[in-house]
């Protein structure tokens, strides 16, 4: 059977760019989906669980190489089910501040500056409204006080411009349901007859290129032919790997392994980056309540040094423990306790994604290189981070629910042993993106020209976070979604 267009992973881009193209009329889109369909699969749907969904079937839990200077125990979460991620995640919802685009556009991705992608996030957030948090958790109540009293302001997310202040968070969800890209764009997938063929279970296992041109995918159930374009929307790990095993990267790396060179594209899997994550956490003095949406409801920005034109330090207050990496490395934990996770916004680490084999099964390696900058910009961030959360901590709208702090203790003071705790327990916000980032088709390591064309392959796009060319300030997902919506007007113009 031929399509007009392939879209490979149904995940938070991808759902959308199939949606968008099987809209138009007389369309015949085919969407390939790694892991099965989401719909009416409470496990997913229901927000408050997402914690359940780590490690568990519906997650590729990608394990990443040895980090001399960070946390190499760290799994890295991936949805492997219709909606990808944003059918895993805890739906934070945020419009990025104009100046990161500013950057994206200064980096050589011509047309996604500010101006140029807010008619796409405006067409997101019609589908995806977002809800407000309902302050009803007296701890985090505690802490948003303690916040202000150590000096940032309240702040409304998503309707003011973005500065050094606390909130609470705006969410993609309904009534405690996600609105992930598949719930808002795709359910029920009945709807769409023959104009969206959706075909779960289905791992792409390679990308036909014929004369230069992608003219379909192969996957362990065979190959697939379209007539318009494939769209490769498989996420910051997997869209490298599809691209490597495809004969796209690096052609020494491809020879070594035995892979046909399509495209010389040095820059496929380079430019991988994520917000790494330190935890300081406290047993709480009273029971910690449960009424939450998702546990993880208050935002904090900062900045460590003067003179940025934007925050570079986030935190995520948590009421929960947060011992996944604490405990392993003896430190203690708490039935009822709180977590303040700095986070460093615009890390400057940079790792990369590449082949283990050329066998298709084989799972990426992925090297974050954590903390690893020349000018140790994201340790000295991380660090301040730690100093800030104990700062919060010390205000007295948190006093009286401080019983002790359990990690890193209150014992630890000075700043080296506080930089080693905090790198060698640090988890990850599941942000990974960068690995086939866009950029002028003139410059080497870019892999998408700015209209998302693979350089060097006709009749091929990427569209996901992947394509980042440097981090958002703030949580990614609702950019994966405009990625989706700009990535689906610019097929067939
Ligand atoms: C646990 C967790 C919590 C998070 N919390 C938040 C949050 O609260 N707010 C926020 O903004 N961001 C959050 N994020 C990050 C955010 O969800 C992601 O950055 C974003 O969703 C990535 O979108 P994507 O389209 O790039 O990739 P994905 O959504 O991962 O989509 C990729 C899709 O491709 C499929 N796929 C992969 N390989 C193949 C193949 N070869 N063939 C076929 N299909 C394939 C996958 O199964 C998946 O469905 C979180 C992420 C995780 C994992």
């Amino acid at each position: 059977m031929t399509f007009d267009h392939i879209v490979v992973g149904g995940g938070t881009a991808g759902a959308i760019v199939a949606a968008r193209l099987a809209e138009r009329p007389g369309a015949r889109i085919a969407l390939l989906e790694a892991g099965p369909s989401d719909e009416g699969d409470a496990r997913v749907l229901t927000l408050r669980d997402w914690p359940d969904l780590l490690e568990g079937p519906l997650d590729f839990d990608y394990r990443i190489e040895p980090q001399p200077r960070g946390n190499g125990a760290i799994r890295h979460a991936r949805g492997k089910v219709l909606g990808g991620c944003s059918s895993h995640n805890s739906c934070i919802a945020f419009v990025p501040p104009d100046r990161d685009f500013a950057d994206w556009a200064a980096r050589g991705a011509a047309g996604w500056g500010p101006a140029d992608v807010a008619p796409f996030f405006d067409r997101v957030l019609e589908k995806v409204p977002l809800s407000d948090v309902e302050p009803d958790n007296a701890c985090g109540r505690a802490f948003v006080q303690a916040a202000e009293q150590a000096g940032f302001p309240l702040q409304r997310f998503n309707r003011e411009p973005l500065r050094s202040g606390v909130g609470w968070f705006q969410l993609n969800q309904r009534g405690g349901v996600r609105l992930s890209s598949s719930v808002a764009y795709l359910h029920p997938l009945k709807q769409w007859g023959d104009r969206l063929t959706v075909r779960t279970g289905e791992m792409v296992r390679g990308i036909i290129v014929e004369g230069g041109r992608a003219v379909g995918v192969r996957t362990d159930a065979g190959e697939l032919r379209c007539d318009g374009e494939v769209i490769v929307c498989c996420g910051a790990f997997d869209s490298p790997r599809l691209l490597l095993l495809s004969g796209i990267g690096p052609a020494d790396d491809l020879k070594r392994l035995g892979i046909d060179v399509i495209a010389d594209r040095p820059g496929v899997g380079e430019n991988l980056l994520d917000h790494p994550e330190g935890v300081v956490m406290f047993e709480s003095a009273r029971e910690v309540p449960t009424a939450t949406t998702q546990f993880w409801e208050i935002g904090l920005f900062a900045e460590t040094v003067d003179g940025l034109d934007c925050p570079d330090l986030m935190f995520h207050f948590g009421t929960v423990p947060f011992d996944m990496h604490t405990a392993p490395a003896g430190y203690p934990t708490a039935t009822h306790a709180f977590s303040m996770t700095p986070n460093v916004a615009r890390a400057r680490s940079q790792g990369r994604v590449w082949l283990r084999s050329a066998d298709p099964k084989d799972p990426p390696r992925i090297d974050f290189r954590y903390f690893t900058d020349p000018d140790g910009h994201d340790e000295r961030v991380m660090l301040a981070g730690v100093h800030l959360a104990r700062r919060i901590a010390q205000q007295p709208a948190l006093a009286p629910w401080i019983a002790r702090e359990l990690a890193p203790g209150a014992a630890v003071t000075d700043d080296a042993a506080l930089s080693a705790y905090v790198r060698r327990t640090a988890n990850t916000v599941y942000h990974p993106a960068g690995t086939c980032r866009v950029g002028d088709a003139r410059d080497g390591l870019a892999v998408v020209d700015p209209a998302l064309r693979v350089i060097g392959v006709d009749g091929l796009r990427v569209a996901d976070a992947s394509i980042f060319p440097s981090m958002t300030t703030t949580n990614p997902c609702i950019t994966a979604m405009m990625i989706g919506e700009r990535a689906a007007a610019l097929v067939g113009g």
